[in-house]
């Protein structure tokens, strides 16, 4: 935790909920053990569990404007992140294309006895319209442009915290609703797989 401290991480709940979400319970045996390091590790089909660092960074962000209630991810991958996130909102929606990794990240969130998660294995490109509006949606995944659908499930005062841009130049903005439409601002270069419009599988 003094590690993602130094690295400018102050929220308070950020922290002290990362602290207490064991990260090896979403890793594969053969990883676990490298669980604890700041870095991105594999979870299968070429996807990866983002570094600490910026899992604790895209959270702080997307709690920044209060505490959100409802609050969609698009990429649950191993479900760390989503792990993370139920700590911290009422209701939490999380949409994966993947159907075998949605499945066992189901089973790790059942062991934490996490119960206030909707998982869907569907394509989140253009979000869950249906479960909307939402304070908070945030994706693991980077699409080239923002996805206006998205902008547009977010409630009133709403942020949408999102990686976008090409392969290596991508960045983490942030898009909040206002009265007058959409405010997006660019905070820092980072790297993400790919968020795939169209398929599941
Ligand atoms: N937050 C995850 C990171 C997973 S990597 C974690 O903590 O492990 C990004 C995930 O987004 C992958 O699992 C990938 O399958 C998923 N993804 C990519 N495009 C998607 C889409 N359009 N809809 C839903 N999930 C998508």
């Amino acid at each position: 935790m003094e590690r993602l401290y130094e690295q400018g991480i102050s929220d308070v709940r950020v922290l002290e909920v990362i602290r207490s979400t064991p990260r090896h319970l979403f890793l594969d045996e053969a990883l676990a053990h490298r669980a604890y390091e700041d870095a991105a590790l594999p979870i299968g089909f070429n996807q990866t569990l983002s570094q600490p660092y910026i899992v604790a960074r895209m959270t702080e962000l997307l709690l920044a404007g209060g505490r959100p209630r409802r609050v969609l991810e698009i990429g649950t991958g191993s479900g760390y992140q989503t792990a993370v996130l139920a700590g911290l909102v009422d209701e939490l929606f999380s949409m994966e294309r993947i159907r075998t990794l949605q499945e066992k990240a189901r089973l790790r969130l059942r062991e934490l006895a996490i119960h206030n998660v909707t998982l869907r294995h569907a394509d989140g490109f253009t979000g869950w319209a249906d479960k909307g509006p939402f304070d908070g949606i945030i994706t693991t995944a980077a699409p080239l442009a923002i996805p206006r659908e998205l902008c547009e499930q977010l409630a009133p005062g709403g942020r949408l915290v999102i990686p976008a841009g090409p392969e290596h130049a991508q960045h983490l903005h942030v898009v909040t609703r206002t009265d007058q439409g959409f405010d997006t601002r660019v905070v820092e270069p980072v790297r993400f797989v790919p968020l795939l419009g169209g398929t599941v599988r």
